[in-house]
């Protein structure tokens, strides 16, 4: 895998700079050594460390992009971006990176930690989009799926790929930085290092928010008129999106630092017990098979496929706990909603 670097943060002083790309040079050998192993082929990266990250991103997209992120906002359920791939080509062998460069004008160790974690991440999806695109994985699937089935399979492969970039991000900067623990033993830093339980602190809010009582709300708004079927998928399914990826992120920091899983410390709440945790730990089920999370260049599709299937699979059943059922015609793909009382 190529590298280049761009940096376009404004009072960035040169020693930072130079530290900067130093760093980004070692994070990219590691995972470009993890994507030799697995017989992955090459990427050619650009990064750029910006200043004003989205203003930065919305530029990128409006030159390369399909127009579909020309209003990207860094605003997501439970939390901000702080980085972002892009890809350059169909085949994903060039390849973008963003990442917000602000952590590194004033001398922050927690600061450079976390751009640490959050570039090895982002480089973790160049080698995991890389991957899926040679593997076969994405052959005769919707680039923007619309109904139900595709729209459930698309939830979970993305949740997946958050779930699987942090644990590669986790790898890498075990390697490369250390902490010292209240008693001085000094160990491996993690990525649940850098934000212990804020996921899950995000989480408790987002269930209360958005997820129970608001998704069976929602529901019951449609089935009483207050709006239209289109409006009920296009919230019930960008909701379910956002939530499976703050999941994602939960559930990845907690594994990494051997800490109490945010659905185990939630499982008493509604929305956990009726509709996240069942649907979560399917896809889980999937995601961590023996193969690992990073599999070889030929286990990569049907590992793909696996979790698709098996994690789509879990949101339509949580769908139907909320009362609706995905039906898609196999012969034209039309796609009809059934709308019934949600559980609660
Ligand atoms: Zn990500």
């Amino acid at each position: 895998m190529g590298l280049t670097v761009h940096t376009k943060v404004e009072g960035l002083p040169a020693a930072q700079e130079q530290a900067l790309r130093s760093l980004a040079a070692i994070i990219h050998a590691a995972l470009e050594h993890l994507a030799q192993e697995q017989e992955i082929p090459d990427v050619e990266v650009t990064v750029v460390v910006a200043g004003d990250f989205a203003s930065e991103v919305r530029a990128i997209v409006r030159q390369q992009g399909d127009g579909s992120d020309a209003q990207f906002s860094t605003e997501r359920i439970g939390g901000v971006v702080v980085g972002k791939c892009i890809a350059l080509n169909d085949d994903f062998s060039k390849q973008l990176v963003v990442i917000d460069g602000t952590g590194w004008i004033d001398v922050d160790p927690a600061a450079q930690a976390q751009s640490i974690a959050s570039l090895a991440h982002e480089l973790a999806h160049v080698v995991l989009d890389r991957a899926r695109h040679a593997s076969g994985a994405l052959d005769g699937v919707p680039a923007n799926p619309y109904n139900g089935v595709d729209m459930a399979r698309e939830i979970a492969k993305t949740a997946a790929a958050e779930f699987r970039a942090d644990l590669v991000a986790n790898a890498v900067l075990r390697v490369l930085a250390g902490t010292s623990d209240s008693d001085g033993v000094t160990r491996p830093l993690t990525i649940y290092d850098l934000c212990a339980d804020g996921h899950c602190d995000e989480l408790r809010r987002t269930l209360d928010a958005v997820v129970h009582p608001g998704w069976p709300d929602t529901v019951q708004r449609y089935r009483e008129h207050h709006m239209t079927l289109p409006q009920l998928w296009e919230e019930i399914a960008s909701s379910t999106g956002g939530v499976f990826n703050l999941l994602a992120h939960g559930e990845a920091h907690a594994h990494a630092g051997s800490a109490s899983r945010p659905l185990e410390t939630l499982r008493a709440h509604r929305g956990v017990e009726l509709y996240l945790g069942p649907a979560w730990q399917a896809l889980e089920d999937a995601i961590t098979t023996e193969a690992g999370i990073l599999p070889a260049l030929s286990a990569t599709c049907a590992y793909e496929q696996h979790i698709a299937e098996q994690g789509g699979r879990a949101i339509l059943d949580m769908w139907a706990r909320l009362g609706l059922t995905v039906e898609v015609d196999r012969r034209d793909g039309r796609f009809a909603l059934w709308v019934g009382e949600p559980q609660r």
